[in-house]
C-alpha cells in the first residue's frame, strides 16, 4: 500500500497539469483505478489550475481552486486528502482559509507553488504569519522547493511548523534539505519530481538523517508515478521496512490516519 503524498488530482482539461493529457485517457473518474493498480491507496495535495491569469483576481483563483480540491474530496472520500493554496499577500484571506479548512478536517497546505502563483519569498514576514497560523492548526505545510538560503531561514524561524519539502533536487540541493532536517525536527522531504533518478540518494538521506524524514511522492499527473514507485519499491540499497516507512507509514503518521 502506498500512500502519494504529493499529487495535483483534476477535474477538467484546465486542472490537469500533465503536458501530455492528450495522450493519456485520464479523468476525474479512472485516476483512482490507474493509481489503484499501483498500490496507491490516498493522494495528498493541492489543485492546480492553469492558466493562471496574473490579470485577474489572484485569491478568487486561488480560493477557486480550493473549492475544486473540496469538490474532488466528495467525490473520492478516503482516497483523497486535501491539499490548499495559500498567498503572502492574502494574509488574512489565507488565515480565514486555513480556519475554513480545518473545520472540514482538512490537515495539508499545498503543495504550494509560488513560481506560478506571482511571489516567490518563504521567508518573507507576511508567509511566516500564514505559516503561524498553520502550525496552530497542525497542518502539513507542502511546498515546491526554491531558494535555499530563503528555505533555511524560514524553517529555523518556524520550528514548530510541520514542513514537507517537495522536490529532493541535484546534489546540492539534497544536501541543503538534509541540512535543514538537522534545523528543525519537523522537517520532512518528498521524493516528487528532481533528484531520486540520482542512485543512492535516499539511501544517503536515510542514513544521515534517518527514514522517518522521507515520503513517497510522485507529483501526478505532471509525472509517471510508476517511475517513481519503482525508485523506491525497486530500490536494492532499501530493506523492506524502510520501504514500507518511505512508501506508506511516514505519511500515515504525518497525517494521523
Ligand atoms: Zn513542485
Amino acid at each position: 500500500m502506498i500512500i502519494d503524498f504529493h499529487t495535483h488530482p483534476f477535474v477538467d482539461e484546465n486542472t490537469n497539469i500533465c503536458s501530455h493529457k492528450n495522450y493519456c485517457n485520464m479523468t476525474a473518474d479512472n485516476t483512482f483505478n490507474n493509481l489503484k493498480a499501483l498500490g496507491v491507496v490516498k493522494i495528498c495535495g493541492s489543485v492546480i489550475k492553469l492558466p493562471f491569469d496574473k490579470n485577474a483576481d489572484t485569491w478568487q483563483q486561488l480560493k477557486n481552486a480550493n473549492d475544486i480540491a473540496l469538490g474532488l474530496k466528495e467525490k473520492y472520500g478516503d482516497f483523497y486528502q486535501v491539499g490548499f493554496h495559500v498567498h503572502p499577500d492574502y494574509v488574512k484571506e489565507s488565515i480565514d482559509e486555513i480556519e475554513r479548512m480545518s473545520k472540514l478536517g482538512v490537515k495539508i497546505v499545498g503543495e504550494l507553488v509560488p513560481y506560478l502563483h506571482g511571489w516567490s519569498d518563504y521567508s518573507c514576514k507576511a508567509f511566516g504569519e500564514i505559516i503561524e497560523a498553520a502550525a496552530h492548526y497542525n497542518m502539513l505545510i507542502s511546498f515546491h522547493s526554491m531558494d535555499n538560503d530563503q528555505m533555511d531561514k524560514m524553517v529555523s524561524e518556524h520550528k514548530d511548523a510541520i514542513f514537507v519539502a517537495a522536490h529532493p533536487g541535484e546534489y546540492e540541493d539534497f544536501m541543503r534539505h538534509l541540512a535543514r532536517m538537522k534545523m528543525s525536527e519537523n522537517y520532512y522531504l518528498d521524493l516528487s519530481g528532481y533528484g531520486i533518478f540520482r542512485h543512492g540518494m535516499l539511501r544517503r538521506g536515510i542514513d544521515k538523517m534517518g527514514v522517518e524524514r522521507f515520503l513517497f511522492g510522485s507529483d501526478y499527473p505532471t509525472c509517471n508515478p510508476a517511475m517513481y514507485i519503482g525508485g523506491v519499491a525497486e530500490d536494492f540499497t532499501l530493506t523492506a521496512e524502510e520501504k514500507q516507512a518511505v512508501l506508506y507509514d511516514n505519511a500515515a503518521r504525518l497525517l494521523k490516519l
